[in-house]
């Protein structure tokens, strides 16, 4: 695979970011194409290992391992340094409904455990599987494609995140008429209104489900399941149901003052953000604005970092963003992280740059614990106050200890609170009788996703907790195995 020396020859380039400074004016895509040549020497770089751990897709000690769609990754990388591009698509789209999804927004733990990567930069796979998409679509090689024959059976799929598009795209191939359900007012879950708009453009959505409608599914936006579609009529109107609720009950607060005006959880500010941008250019102002405010977010994860780069493009006074964590080390722990697990070390994401070239520093404080938010006499908020605390672990429960002395108080006019996700929403899950697990997520067991009442099913975030588009696609796709096989007694999908 790839070019024999290749992986000695050449060195590790992914797809270039625009300047910080530069892109936190806008709300474009902050990274730009690679030029073709350069997606070709990554692919060069592949080596012929005996075992691609690339693509296995497992976890391993809780952190997931090699791409979950076990995408044909050393095949494309060879076809593409040989220029053979459309056979590298075809290779993509096997495994993978939506390979620009994934090239775009994608953690990439084939990456983690690329054979290269355990002394050497890893070969650049996200990037590729994104030029390799980019391509198709450039070169008309991507269009609708729908059934040759229809079954007589009809199938709803409840929420358009990437599982239901996934699950939608495969039960349509299969024949039957699918009807996929949305709450909100536009398509694709998370995709649209959880990741903002310059790390995944709405247009590349919609771009997408346009060709799935093309291709036959009908999607119904403002339309939530449980409330304006009833469950009876659903279950009558159907031969078969997949959940595909995603799993976005935030996460409480438990500090004093979180009810405090101008406290918010993220998803609400970066929702409306993403739907007054794509409304109205944000000219409708129905958002929540951090303009000329001081901004705190609470939470280190990806969300907080998204919550970052909308705050920092709505000019905000001063930024930083709470890690309860201690700073990470640059490099792997090989004794707790080994190889080809995927790689829980310090990262630079696109907003803390984008922050740093807005206030000079690194937007992150370590190890730091809201004790309390304080508001002004109008009961806004005015402080938060935090203490710096010491995480370890013992016989594998964590302990946080508070260091006397590290107490502090920051100003702020916004808090963001970004701490996580509890689960689903349950009133649709309660209507329709589906057993839960104790963390609230339904009960469907991985690999075969029925659930405890005949004909429906559940995948992706709604059955196993927050997590990620290339899981959500995964579980999407073989819940559609699962429910043909329901429908028909057998089934030919993958
Ligand atoms: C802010 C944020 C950023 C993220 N960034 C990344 C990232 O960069 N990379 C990554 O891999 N993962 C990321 N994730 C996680 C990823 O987005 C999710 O794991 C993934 O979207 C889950 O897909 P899903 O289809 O299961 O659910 P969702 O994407 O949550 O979609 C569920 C959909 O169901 C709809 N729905 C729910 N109930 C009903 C009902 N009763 N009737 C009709 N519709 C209903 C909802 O409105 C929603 O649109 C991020 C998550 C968040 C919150
Ligand atoms: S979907 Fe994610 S894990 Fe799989 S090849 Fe693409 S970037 Fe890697």
């Amino acid at each position: 695979m790839g070019k024999q020396t290749g992986f000695m020859e050449y060195d590790r380039k992914t797809r270039r970011e625009r300047n910080p400074a530069i892109r936190i004016k806008d709300w474009k895509d902050y990274t730009e194409p690679m030029p073709d040549k350069e997606v070709r020497i990554q692919g060069a770089r592949c080596m012929s290992c005996g075992v691609p751990t690339c693509h296995v897709g497992l976890e391993l000690n809780g952190v997931t391992t090699g791409c979950p769609l076990n995408h044909l990754i050393p095949e494309w990388n060879h076809l593409v340094y040989e220029g053979k591009w459309h056979e590298a698509l075809l290779r993509a789209q096997d495994k993978n409904n939506f390979p620009e999804f994934t090239g775009i927004a994608c953690p990439a733990p084939c990456e983690g455990a690329c054979v290269l990567g355990i002394n050497e930069p890893p070969v650049a796979i996200k990037s590729v599987e994104r030029a390799i998409v980019e391509k198709g679509f450039e070169e008309g090689w991507i269009t609708p494609n729908p059934p040759k024959k229809r079954t007589s059976k009809k199938v709803a799929v409840v929420g358009s995140g990437p599982a239901g598009l996934a699950a939608a795209a495969q039960l349509n191939k299969a024949g039957h008429k699918v009807t996929v359900f949305e709450r909100d007012d536009r398509v694709g879950g998370l995709l649209t209104y959880g990741i903002p708009e310059m790390k995944l453009p709405y247009e590349i959505v919609e771009r997408r489900v346009n060709l799935l409608q093309e291709e036959g599914i009908r999607f119904v936006t403002n339309t939530e399941v449980g409330t304006d579609y009833s469950v009876d009529k659903l279950q009558m109107d159907f031969d078969a149901t997949i959940l595909t609720g995603g799993a976005t009950v935030h996460r409480n607060m438990e500090v004093p003052g979180s009810n405090l005006k101008g406290v918010h959880v993220a998803m609400d500010f970066l929702h409306a953000n993403t739907k007054s941008l794509l409304d109205s250019d944000l000219e409708d102002g129905q958002f929540i604005s951090a303009t000329d405010k001081d901004v705190i977010v609470i939470g280190g994860g990806d969300t907080g970092t998204d919550c970052l780069a909308t705050a920092v493009r709505h000019n905000c006074r001063s930024l930083t963003q709470f890690d309860i964590y201690e700073q990470k080390a640059p490099t792997r722990d090989e004794s707790t992280n080994p190889w080809p697990q995927y790689p829980i070390i310090h990262r630079v994401e696109y907003g803390h740059k984008e922050a740093t070239s807005k206030f000079g520093e690194d937007p992150r404080a370590f190890a730091v614990m809201t004790k309390k938010l304080v508001g002004d006499e109008n009961g806004h908020i005015k402080e938060v106050h935090t203490i710096n605390v010491r995480t370890r672990y013992e016989n594998g429960q964590k302990l946080r200890e508070e260091i006397p002395g590290t107490e502090k108080v920051w100003p702020a006019d916004l808090v963001l609170i970004a701490i996580g996700f509890q689960g689903p929403d349950q009133q649709l899950l309660k209507q329709l009788e589906i057993e839960t697990n104790s963390n609230s997520t339904v009960k469907a067991s991985y690999g075969d996703y029925t659930t405890n009442i005949e004909g429906i099913f559940a995948a992706g975030d709604m059955r196993r907790g927050q997590s990620l588009i290339v899981w959500a696609i995964h579980e999407g796709r073989e819940a559609a195995r699962e429910c043909d096989r329901y429908l028909m007694g057998a089934s030919d999908l993958p």
